[in-house]
């Protein structure tokens, strides 16, 4: 899902642009939040969350406490994200990965990334390093991610109806990993550059608490993860979608490609 990264150099200024917004609401939820004034906030930013470093403290010490092997109820958006993911984790979780997403349009493009993500986990399995991997995958259900996009259909990538939208498939994961009594649950998607990890985070905070299951911090794409996952899915053949999923991202790179032919 975060293939596409590469074009979008033309919208950099646009994605600066909304980083700063976003920067802005933190500061606000912070302030008001946490600290209760701008001033404290101050000291927030500049001993902002490293969520890699909290999940390398995380696996030292679950590995100190022989505590490997604790289940992972691991939401995937696709084959190319999971697959360092996966290579990075499965020596310390007993993993199920839930492919669920609504908000893949087509269902043709839907079913293509399944068996993808699928193959994956098969060969990964045949070569018996860490724990066996299993895989869950969620109905396809388009129309929740179509009701939950409403009214946002023209918000530009990475925007609000991206937030509610990793809230729709985090929500669905929480759920499940509550049912089947899993130690913790996480996303791949803070492997993509495209993806807000805080925000990511901070939504699997908020749903750990509403639904009484861990929420495993991450920031996949620390430590050269993102580098090797581009090098996993070449060495596994991977299909890498050259959009994010919905039919507006479809659209924005359809837009993209057409004014880079146009400038050739
Ligand atoms: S671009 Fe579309 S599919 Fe991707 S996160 Fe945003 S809303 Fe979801």
């Amino acid at each position: 899902m975060f293939f596409y990264f590469i074009y979008y150099r033309q919208i950099g200024q646009a994605c600066s642009l909304y980083k700063n917004m976003q920067k802005k609401d933190i500061r606000q939820v912070y302030s008001l939040k946490k600290y209760g004034s701008k001033e404290r906030f101050g000291a927030d930013v500049e001993n902002a969350r490293n969520f890699q470093k909290e999940l390398d403290k995380l696996l030292e010490q679950q590995e100190k406490n022989q505590e490997n092997g604790k289940r992972l109820f691991l939401h995937s958006c696709c084959a190319p994200c999971s697959s360092y993911v996966l290579e990075y984790l499965r020596k310390y979780f007993r993993i199920t990965v839930f492919y669920y997403n609504p908000n893949i349009s087509f269902a043709n493009e839907y079913k293509r990334r399944a068996a993808e993500q699928k193959r994956l986990i098969e060969a990964y399995n045949r070569q018996g390093i860490g724990y066996p991997i299993e895989v869950l995958e969620g109905d396809y259900e388009p129309e929740q991610f179509y009701q939950t996009a409403k009214g946002l259909e023209d918000c530009p990538e990475g925007g609000e109806r991206c937030f509610l939208c990793y809230e729709l498939r985090l929500r669905k994961t929480a759920e499940l990993a509550q049912k089947g009594n899993y130690d913790y649950f996480a996303t791949t998607l803070t492997i993509s550059p495209l993806k807000n990890a805080k925000k990511l985070n901070e939504i699997g905070e908020r749903l750990s608490q509403e639904y009484h299951v861990n929420w495993l911090v991450s920031d996949f794409k620390k430590k050269n993860g993102y580098k090797r996952s581009i090098e996993l899915s070449a060495e596994y053949d991977l299909y890498r979608q050259d959009y994010c999923g919905c039919v507006y991202s479809k659209q924005e790179r359809e837009k993209q490609k057409a004014e880079r032919k146009n400038e050739a």
